[in-house]
This record gives C-alpha cells, structure tokens and sequence, in this order.
C-alpha cells in the first residue's frame, strides 16, 4: 500500500543556517581579543581600531596644517572612523570599559575637529569627477 513511509521530517539542521556569522578575533599579530560587532568590516578589536584611527586622525590634522588638501576618501574614512565608534559606544553602552569610552569620545572630538577643520579652513577636498 502507498503512504505508508514516514514522511520527511522538518530538518533540524536548519536552525543552523540561521545563526550569525562568526566575525572572529582580531587580525592583528598575536592578538586575541574577539572583534565587535559594529567593527566587522575592519576586522580589529576595538583597542586596535582606535590604535589605527588615532593614527590616521593625527596624520590628517598635520596634513590640514600644512595646509594640504584631504582626498575625498579620506573624508570618507573620517566619516566612517565616526560611525564606527558611535556603533561600539551604543553596543558597549550596557558594560561599559572607562578607559575605551574615554579614547573612544576623544577620537570623536577629533573626528568633529578634523570636520570643522575642512569645513571652515578652506581645505581644499579633492573630489574626482
Ligand atoms: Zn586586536
């Protein structure tokens, strides 16, 4: 007689599928520490992030300085610098580290300083048509 196999069972394996992938730990040499969410595309823990961004930021404060103009990729990371750290501020705002907090509202005042800095100085931005 037909129908008288079991049908196919709903794959549990499934659920699987579902789960977030795993971002993993930092790409830096001999560093362990997990990557934040909200850091993903740079593939950094915070701490090495803003190890990255205070660098960055300083090297566009000297360019400005000197008068020199900003590419418009730089303007881009600057802006994404800042996104970046306003994500982890949020995601870290229920367990908070003091000393990440600080460095992390001090890269914004420089992030907004460096953008009052283009903005009012007369920078030249150097935009490809
Ligand atoms: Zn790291």
């Amino acid at each position: 007689m037909l129908g008288s196999h079991v049908p196919w069972g709903r794959p549990e394996a499934m659920e699987c599928v579902m789960a977030l992938a795993a971002i993993g730990n930092c790409h830096r040499e001999g560093c362990s520490s997990s990557i934040p969410q909200g850091l993903a595309t740079e593939q950094l823990c915070l701490n090495h992030f803003l190890d990255e961004a205070f660098v960055r930021t300083d090297h566009a404060l000297q360019y400005c300085r000197q008068g020199r103009s900003l590419s418009a990729g730089s303007l881009d990371w600057l802006l994404s610098d800042a996104l970046a750290v306003v994500k982890n501020l949020e995601e870290s705002a229920d367990q908070p580290d003091a000393d990440q907090r600080d460095r992390m509202l001090e890269l914004l005042l420089i992030l907004a300083n460096l953008q009052e800095y283009v903005a009012h100085h007369s920078v030249r931005v150097e935009r490809l048509a």
